[in-house]
């Protein structure tokens, strides 16, 4: 595998530090809201990396982060009169309920920041101890960019504006803001009752801090993987890369990826702009989790991805497409085209697959690929050349497939028909019936009711039917 590494500008041959284990740290949500779709883009991008790195045999060690204290969560609960782990509480639910929705595989840790505020006072120590932190007048900690040679590497970021003196205390700022930042923030009064004690005075951490803490305890000093969206490659990143190098003396990570925005007009999509949709907006308007996925995950990481409701349209189509080819090849008849030839078929898909997205996840090739197989199949069926083994063949080709995409469906009931579970619970109730256990009948009926089903009794034998 190789993958375009941010820090060097290029493609780079993936080599983790420990062969068939690869360590990774991905910036989590700050849980001060839903989170949108233009975040979920950049999860999804990181679990499309997760489940390649997986496919290509690799067991992954995957940390995501919560943030849940920084400027915005601390404004946000105070405005609606919450304390703050009440009113991030509803937010995490919220995020790892949408994770589910959209198939993304769960990292190993998800750890929060208010749960290691230790671990991030006895960093704040060692970068003190070790000269690269100083506290100033307005209380605050901050680390000095000046001490720290490698500064600006990841970002590129011209050491000449680095203006001496000029600190910055907020979590976020402009990107020519080149300047020492908040290790330890005093509290103030705005925090209401937000604060924990330090060596410094009360307090809290700054946000680039949380990171290198808690990556450093879950990976250790160097690891192999870490991902953000773009906009964090500048000055999140960079800090991180800065505090932890100088706190352990030792490169930090091996391999940076960062995956561009998706934009609504061809503007970024924030929170700030009010130009987004939550996942549960596009619930709302009867998309599923794997059609949003879908619309997702197609465009290279690399690329900017515009998003409209068309795309999830797009998606719908394939993805219906797909069932009903799926369902052709399940309830195939026989035919002269033989297993050999259709293992062929599927190997050479395969090949070019893995090649693609063995490349830096090249999600274009690697679909061209999946759609060549399904048209290539597709003929043969229409020429009645499948044989039922064959078409298992093909299946389980699609279900590897799928491993990565997380999308397909290969085993599901394409839409409009009934689930074989749902006939199964309905066939149960007609034995109760026959046996003149109402009871257990009328329980049967209430459960299939429960998942959006109705029954009834007809005389031609039962019927099931959506509520
Ligand atoms: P935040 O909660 O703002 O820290 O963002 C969480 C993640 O989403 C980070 O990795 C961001 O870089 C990423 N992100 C934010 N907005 C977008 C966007 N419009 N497109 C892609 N990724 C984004
Ligand atoms: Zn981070």
């Amino acid at each position: 595998m190789r993958f375009f590494n941010t820090l060097g500008r290029s493609l780079q041959e993936f080599q983790p530090i420990q062969p068939g284990i690869v360590q990774m740290y991905t910036c989590g949500p700050t849980v001060y809201n839903f989170a949108h779709i233009g975040n979920f883009r950049a999860y999804l991008f990181e679990d499309v990396l997760r489940r390649t790195l997986e496919y290509f045999g690799n067991k992954v060690v995957q940390v995501m982060n919560l943030t849940d204290v920084d400027d915005k969560t601390i404004r946000d609960s105070r405005a609606a009169g919450l304390r703050l782990p009440d009113f991030t509480r509803k937010y995490k639910d919220a995020f790892f309920e949408d994770l589910k929705t959209l198939r993304i595989e769960p990292a190993e840790y998800y750890p929060e920041a208010t749960t290691h505020i230790p671990e991030m006072i006895a960093l704040i120590q060692v970068l003190f101890d070790k000269g690269f932190a100083y506290q100033s007048e307005d209380g605050s900690v901050y680390f000095s960019i000046s001490r720290s040679a490698g500064y600006g590497q990841l970002a590129r970021i011209d050491r000449e504006q680095q203006r001496a003196g000029v600190r910055i205390n907020t979590d976020e700022y402009e990107k020519d803001a080149v300047a020492d930042f908040a290790l330890w923030k005093a509290w103030s009064p705005s925090d209401g009752d937000v604060k924990w004690d330090s060596p410094w005075g009360p307090g809290r951490p700054g946000w680039h801090l949380e990171c290198s803490a808690m990556s450093m305890k879950y990976l250790g000093k160097t690891f192999d993987i870490h991902t953000g969206g773009v906009d964090n490659m500048f000055p999140h990143h960079e800090d991180e890369i800065a505090q932890s190098e100088a706190a352990n003396s030792c490169k930090f990570v091996n391999y940076w990826l960062h995956c561009e925005h998706l934009t609504i007009d061809n503007k970024k999509m924030s929170k700030s702009l009010g130009n987004f949709y939550t996942l549960r907006d596009l619930i709302a308007k009867g998309y599923t989790g794997a059609e949003v996925r879908w619309a997702l995950i197609g465009t290279h990481y690399r690329s900017k991805l515009n998003f409209s409701l068309d795309l999830c349209d797009q998606a719908r189509g394939t993805l219906r497409k797909f069932a009903g080819f799926f369902q052709r090849l399940r309830t195939l008849k026989k035919g002269p085209l033989g297993k050999e030839k259709a293992r062929e078929l599927a190997r050479g898909a395969e090949k070019s697959f893995a090649d693609a997205m063995g490349d830096d996840l090249g999600i274009a090739e690697a679909l061209a690929a999946v759609f060549t197989l399904e048209r290539t199949v597709n003929a043969a069926l229409a020429a009645n050349e499948f044989e039922s083994e064959a078409a298992d063949v093909i299946l389980e080709q699609f279900r590897r497939f799928d491993r990565i995409l997380g999308a397909l469906d290969v085993d599901a009931a394409p839409a409009g028909e009934i689930p074989e579970e749902i006939l199964e619970l309905a066939r149960k109730r007609a034995e109760a019936r026959k046996a003149r256990d109402f009871r257990l009948a009328d329980e049967i009926r209430d459960q299939l009711k429960a998942q959006g089903w109705l029954v009834e009794d007809t005389p031609g034998g039962i019927k099931v039917k959506k509520a």
